[in-house]
């Protein structure tokens, strides 16, 4: 089991060329080499992670490239989204790879700031983003938005990129960084990209890497129980009837810590308590092994009875 390893691997800090692709870790470097681009009318992608990077992050590149012409991929692990008792500093760092797979998948810069860069001495400033924050991950993670919302705003604004790519993997959080963007004039568009998946059917993340084949085995159970609750409301059960049947492919794969299961309307997320009569998405998050792992599916609104 590879908890807590962490793997710094030397790059230099001056912004000079690694391997195949060029590593800045300054605002004004990002900055120079946006505005060469912009100059040479070249449409510019931001794709914002924390790095340890996996498909589901290559494809957020291969849609960027469908926008853009130069795709940088930001890598920071942005303290202020975990609570203390929370696994920032056992999450994987592994910079040296992560440049590889960049330059691998056509990427044309890395941005991967310093702590320092991003939270300056008496650093002050709070975003909240109320509303659609709330609910789901926003009660079992208190402090996550304001984390998110604070270093997106940072990295967007940092980079005055055309377009910035996000994952459905994290759904809400793409609603809220949205909003977030509408609501504060932040000039880049927001575009969301499909959940990926590895074959098996767990949704692919950087997390995946805290599970022992047991875990893994058990964390199946995720991606059936939305299988089973979007199954259920195309056969005409109401929400609470489908999540019922979710919730017991969790019990019986033995995950106890589930932090939720729901229903929810796929644009503002209120809770659905009766019949799916409006386009849906069904959401989990549960502790399995020493991860919490997320995962979430679209549910087609019942067909209307005839
Ligand atoms: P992270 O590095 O986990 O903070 O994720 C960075 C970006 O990659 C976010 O926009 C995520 O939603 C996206 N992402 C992570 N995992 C997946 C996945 N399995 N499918 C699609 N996007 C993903």
């Amino acid at each position: 089991r590879v908890v807590g390893l962490i793997v710094r691997q030397k790059f230099p800090m001056d912004g000079s060329m690694t391997g195949d692709i060029k590593i800045v870790r300054t605002v004004k470097d990002l900055r120079a080499q946006v505005e060469a681009w912009k100059k040479d009318g070249l449409k510019v992608a931001l794709v914002p992670t924390m790095g340890a990077l996996h498909i589901g992050h290559m494809s957020l590149i291969d849609e960027a490239k469908t926008k853009a012409d130069r795709i940088i991929v930001s890598i920071f692990v942005n303290p202020t989204q975990f609570a203390p008792h929370e696994d920032f500093d056992a999450y994987p760092r592994q910079e040296a790879d992560d440049a590889a797979m960049v330059a691998g998948r056509g990427g044309h810069l890395i941005y991967a700031p310093t702590r320092d860069e991003m939270y300056p001495e008496h650093f002050s400033t709070s975003i909240q983003v109320g509303g659609i924050s709330q609910g789901l991950c926003g009660d079992s993670r208190p402090h996550f938005f304001g984390g998110v919302a604070i270093v997106v705003a940072k990295l967007l604004l940092q980079a005055l990129a055309h377009v910035a790519v996000f994952g459905e993997k994290d759904y809400q959080q793409l609603l809220v960084i949205k909003r977030m963007v509408r609501d504060l004039n932040i000039p880049t568009e927001i575009i969301g990209a499909p959940l990926v998946r590895d074959e098996d059917g767990l949704a692919t993340s950087s997390r995946n890497k805290y599970l022992s084949a047991e875990d893994r085995a058990q964390a199946l159970a995720l991606n059936r129980a939305l299988k089973a609750v979007t199954e259920a409301v195309g056969s005409g059960a109401t929400a609470p009837q489908a999540i019922v049947k979710g919730a017991q492919i969790l019990m019986a794969a033995g995950i106890e810590r589930i932090d939720y299961l729901d229903l929810r309307d796929a644009e503002t997320l209120e809770l659905i308590d009766g019949p799916v009569t409006r386009p849906a998405r069904v959401f989990v998050a549960a502790h399995v092994g020493p991860a919490r792992l997320i995962d979430n599916m679209a549910v087609p609104a019942m067909p209307p009875e005839a």
